[in-house]
């Protein structure tokens, strides 16, 4: 690989204000508002103005998938190979809230807005190969307020397997040969299960296995087999042949194979994940879906950090979604009366009996297998038993969909299956439900629950990975904690701790709405959480560096 080293070498950052103020790149393949399918848009859209809060200097990298109105062509061109061709990428650049956007504008990521994880395997490959490799020059070409960020100072933090391959090609193509020798990468894994798109497939099929999972994931024409294959696909990567043994990996089942997100964690100088529960999953051969070896490994470099809210966009206080149609933005001081306002407004806009006495359940998120929307459509006989209507938010698995409509069809009076993406809608509903059911069969950190909770309503979750960092189980004795929760991912346990919930609400107001004002009042910011990425950032600062680190490290 030929890189595009600056004629001058000197191109450093201006100084700085303090030793550790860093200059961060957080480089992702979706961004929320522009893109966003999940989870990962939202802490790309919120995170980098955390992190520029508190006095770093901040960008983030993303594709140019669509025509966005506030990024303006910089005029900068350049080549990178991928797959033998020469590809020319275009940077595109806003600066908002601090933080400074460049988007990377190539024919490949045009027109796939709505699809970004889609295509055949090799089409995603070339994406990504592409997307990492023009992302780490970034640096050095587009100036930012004048100022290119340069390589001094400088954190790269690369997002799940999309980005992975970032940190090995700083490695390969610049620290290895003396180019960026004072910049480092951190690799947060938000999810290590969207490698496996085709097991969350499959996954309901009758007499599903991991033998089955795995035997698919390593057929090489698979389509939507993401950043895995066999390991000829190491020569689309384009490293140094001894690189290899970074993506080789090995399972029982489907044999030797080729995995970019092994490289990834192999060699990025720390890793996060998206809580501590999850951390510890992914440790364990369940939850570290092969990976774990790996994990376990370089344990040394992991750290769990739950992600924060966007504390304007999720805030019900100033929720842009909230000032019409009825809707009302309220507080702690004024949920009394601008929760229920929110909920009959909801009831009325979704054509369902408009009652403040009854209990009104949500659901919002992705149609698959890891949210266990199926055992909410277990517990939904249960469920028409009692005096509650359903609100289900969600698109995904065709067959999912389909039975959101059905049982939408079949109670009709009491039951709403939303199929579609609507940010509008998502708001709403965390606002005017009184209560959020999380059944996810695993979940990394989740948003969803922290959202209900800022908004008063009352999480009931299957207690794993980030539910059961953040959802502290009611303890009537105590009148403490934030929401139920359960053990296992089954519909039994789902109804039990629901009934339970059920009954609070009916039967001891006072705890209810102790339940919400704790909830209300808790610091899900950004900002906390952006503290601890800070410290991850220091300590991947000193770890090559013979200064002394911070004592706190
Ligand atoms: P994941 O990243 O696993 O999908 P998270 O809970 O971390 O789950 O984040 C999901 C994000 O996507 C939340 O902001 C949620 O409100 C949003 N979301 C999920 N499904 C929908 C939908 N159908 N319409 C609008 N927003 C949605």
């Amino acid at each position: 690989q030929e890189v595009n080293a600056p004629a001058n070498e000197d191109v450093k950052a201006p100084p700085l204000a303090g030793t550790n103020v860093m200059n961060v790149i957080l480089v992702a393949a979706e961004c929320a508002p522009w893109s966003k399918t999940g989870g990962l848009g939202d802490v790309a859209g919120a995170l980098p103005k955390a992190l520029a809060r508190r006095g770093h200097r901040v960008m983030v990298v993303a594709p140019f998938y669509g025509i966005y109105a506030e990024p303006q062509n910089t005029g900068i061109r350049k080549r990178y190979k991928v797959d033998g061709q020469d590809m020319e990428v275009t940077y595109f650049q806003a600066y908002i809230d601090n933080v400074d956007y460049v988007f990377i504008e190539s024919p490949i990521f045009r027109n796939i807005e709505n699809n970004i994880y889609g295509g055949n395997r090799m089409d995603i490959l070339k994406r990504m190969v592409l997307f990492c490799k023009a992302a780490v020059e970034v640096p050095w070409h587009v100036p930012c307020g004048g100022v290119c960020y340069g390589d001094g100072n400088l954190v790269f933090i690369a997002n799940d397997w999309h980005t992975a391959l970032l940190p090995v090609y700083l490695k390969a193509y610049y620290r290895d040969n003396g180019l960026m020798k004072y910049t480092r990468s951190v690799l947060v894994i938000h999810n290590i299960a969207h490698q496996f798109h085709v097991m969350l497939f499959v996954s309901h099929i009758p007499g599903y296995s991991l033998d089955l999972m795995f035997l698919l994931l390593n057929c090489p024409h698979l389509h939507c087999t993401q950043g895995r294959g066999p390991v000829d696909d190491f020569s689309y990567v384009d490293l140094p042949p001894h690189y290899l043994d970074l993506f080789r990996m090995f399972d029982p089942v489907g044999g030797e194979h080729f995995n970019i997100f092994a490289a990834g964690l192999k060699t990025a100088d720390r890793i996060v994940t998206v809580s501590h529960g999850y951390a510890w999953e992914l440790k364990t051969s369940e939850g570290g879906w092969g990976l774990h070896g790996i994990i376990n490994e370089n344990d040394w470099k992991v750290k769990g950090i739950v992600n924060g809210i966007d504390a304007k966009d999720w805030n019900p206080q100033l929720d842009a979604h909230l000032k019409s149609d009825g809707y009302t933005n309220y507080s702690l001081e004024t949920f009394r009366s601008g929760k229920p306002q929110c909920k009959a407004a909801l009831q009325k806009e979704l054509g369902l009996l408009v009652r403040d006495d009854i209990p009104l359940i949500g659901f919002i998120g992705r149609l698959d297998h890891q949210k266990g929307v199926d055992l909410i459509a277990e517990a939904v006989p249960w469920m028409m038993g009692q005096d509650v209507q359903l609100v289900m938010l969600g698109t995904g698995r065709p067959d999912l969909e389909q039975m959101l409509r059905q049982i939408e069809c079949q109670h009709h009076d009491k039951i709403r299956g939303w199929v579609g993406f609507s940010v509008k809608t998502a708001h709403r509903i965390t606002a005017g439900a009184d209560i959020l059911l999380m059944p996810s069969r695993f979940e990394p950190c989740g948003l969803n629950q922290l959202y209900a909770m800022a908004y008063g309503t009352i999480p009931v979750v299957h207690a794993v990975g980030g539910l059961r960092d953040t959802v502290q189980p009611f303890d009537p004795y105590s009148e403490s904690g934030l929401g139920w929760t359960f053990g296992k991912a089954e519909a039994g346990q789902l109804i039990h701790a629901l009934g339970n919930c059920l009954y609070t609400y009916r039967e001891y107001k006072n705890s209810w709405e102790g339940l919400q004002r704790r909830g209300m009042m808790q610091d899900l910011s950004w900002d906390n959480a952006a503290h601890h990425y800070e410290e991850v950032l220091v300590a991947a600062k000193y770890q090559w560096s013979d200064a002394k680190a911070p004592l706190w490290l």
